[in-house]
């Protein structure tokens, strides 16, 4: 990587404002980049290289003048393909929207560019963000830079292996389940899946209504920072989003930890859980303490119960916001159909991939009058008691520290025939969203065929400035968030 690629977000827009470099010098130098590792990796589905090209300048113009001021304003981000961009095609990775261009911007979008940032294009992500290694996407899997013949994770895939690659140096995620962690855990980089209602989701293709949240994804906590900065706050097109909250940028970035009570939860560092990603997690313990914060293990005695009521709720909510994929409303249509029905049906067979019809299927059934009361109802009683468990949790700490997924990054194809297992790899994301509770993904060490091991931060509700103050104090005393995939480093990928 060159000086600009690896500058920070936020000192590359400093240099720009000073006028040391130029908003086109710096986007054409991601585009290379993009050019070069990107047919491998596969972290776009669409480059609009023309249209930011044209947005550079009018940037420029804005800075030079004083209309662009932020902390971002030149900075190229990419984006997962469910955030609407008007006039740029948005996928979802699937092949029923592969034909959809917006005729509108999702707020985040609105947000990013009157804060003058420029968008560099669409990165692919789990077919409707469904999965947890971007390989249920239409367009075929993104590959982790760190190790070719491995996963990036997912549901951000592409939004991950992005930033780790150098292809650009912010993107935007979104997190239902994990999706922004546990793809920033398996890549090495950083990013926050906010409080719920804590940014707006308006122009966000839903998967899961009531768990679904846009967060940044960034190689250090200040970038992450700015552009949450950036897109939270209260929006009117959104009736859940929070009214009154506001974010201080200053306290996230100060490195406050000492004096903090750290809480682990003890079934997050038994069963199943990798050993060296156990130990990774015990050093960054280690360092806490170190650095003046008080550790203690504690029980969550509900989270066997987490992954089957997110499976539950999630696909209960998708198989009614999928619905309205039918061929007439949005998706492609199927040809040489008879009836309606049979449009219907064919448009949905042919354009939905193999998980995503499970996931409709088993939500359906949830849903149906004889099983409502059994599993749907079931699931909601347990995420209330989860949600009761956090809370009790921060009555005696301020963050809750975890692993974000039991192991590293696992090889291409594996676990596809087995979805149980692969639901069953969310177990220490999915809790967090179903209590509708910030957290901050981070790197904090690697296994032992140098494959990043990532942590999570754990707030309370619109508790991001307390995490991200504790991440960055961490990020000051390590250097896990600096490092390179060794491909890219040599320019060997
Ligand atoms: N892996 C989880 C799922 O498949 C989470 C996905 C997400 O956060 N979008 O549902």
């Amino acid at each position: 990587m060159n000086t600009v690629n690896s500058m920070s977000a936020v000192e590359l827009s400093r240099q720009i404002q000073k006028g040391n470099i130029s908003v086109k010098e710096v986007l054409n130098s991601f585009l290379k980049i993009a050019e070069k590792y990107d047919g491998i990796l596969h972290c776009y589905n669409t480059v609009c290289a023309e249209t930011a090209e044209k947005r550079a300048g009018e940037i420029q113009k804005g800075i030079e003048n004083g209309r662009y001021r932020g902390r971002l304003a030149g900075v190229p981000i990419a984006i997962k393909d469910n955030i609407c961009t008007k006039g740029i095609a948005t996928t979802c990775s699937s092949g029923i929207l592969k034909s959809f261009v917006p005729f509108y911007n999702a707020s985040v979008i609105e947000s990013i560019y009157n804060g003058g940032m420029l968008v560099t294009g669409k990165l692919n992500m789990d077919e409707f963000a469904m999965g947890s290694t971007t390989q249920t996407s239409a367009t075929g899997a993104t590959k982790n830079p760190w190790d070719l013949n491995r996963v990036a994770g997912g549901s951000s895939g592409g939004s991950a292996a992005a930033v780790a690659a150098g292809l650009v140096p912010l993107s935007l995620g979104t997190d239902t389940g994990g999706s922004i962690r546990q793809p920033c855990s398996f890549c090495g980089v950083s990013g926050l899946k906010p409080t719920y209602s804590a940014v707006s989701r308006y122009g966000l293709i839903a998967y899961a209504s009531s768990l679904d949240q846009i967060g940044p994804v960034g190689r250090c906590v200040e970038d992450c920072a700015a552009l949450f900065e950036l897109i939270c706050g209260p929006d009117s097109k959104d009736s859940t989003s929070a009214k009154n909250y506001h974010f201080d940028f200053e306290q996230a970035v100060k490195g406050e930890i000492k004096g903090k009570k750290i809480g682990i939860p003890k079934e997050y560092m038994s069963g199943d859980i990798n050993e060296e990603v156990k130990s990774a997690i015990l050093n960054a313990v280690d360092v806490f303490k170190s650095l003046g914060a008080s550790v203690e293990y504690f029980d969550l005695p509900l989270s066997d119960f987490a992954t089957p009521a997110y499976y539950i709720i999630a696909c209960a909510e998708a198989s009614s916001n999928l619905a309205r994929f039918d061929g007439v409303k949005y998706g492609c249509a199927a040809e040489n159909c008879g009836s309606l029905d049979e449009l219907y049906v064919k448009s949905r067979s042919q354009g939905f991939s193999m998980e995503t019809k499970r996931r409709i299927m088993l939500g359906n059934f949830v849903l149906s009058s004889g099983y409502y009361e059994q599993y749907y109802m079931k699931a909601l009683k347990a995420q209330s008691l989860i949600s009761k468990a956090f809370d009790k949790a921060f009555e005696r700490f301020d963050i809750i520290l975890a692993p974000v997924a039991p192991a590293t990054a696992w090889g291409l194809g594996e676990k596809l025939d087995n979805p149980v297992e692969m639901y069953l790899s969310d177990i220490y994301t999915v809790t967090v969203n179903l209590a509708g509770l910030p957290a901050f993904a981070m790197p904090c060490g690697f296994d032992k065929s140098g494959l990043p091991v990532g942590m999570q931060l754990i707030g309370r509700r619109f508790g991001e400035a307390e995490i991200l103050s504790a991440a960055k104090a961490f990020e000051s005393v390590t250097e896990y968030h600096k490092a390179v995939p060794k491909l890219v480093k040599e320019g060997s990928l």
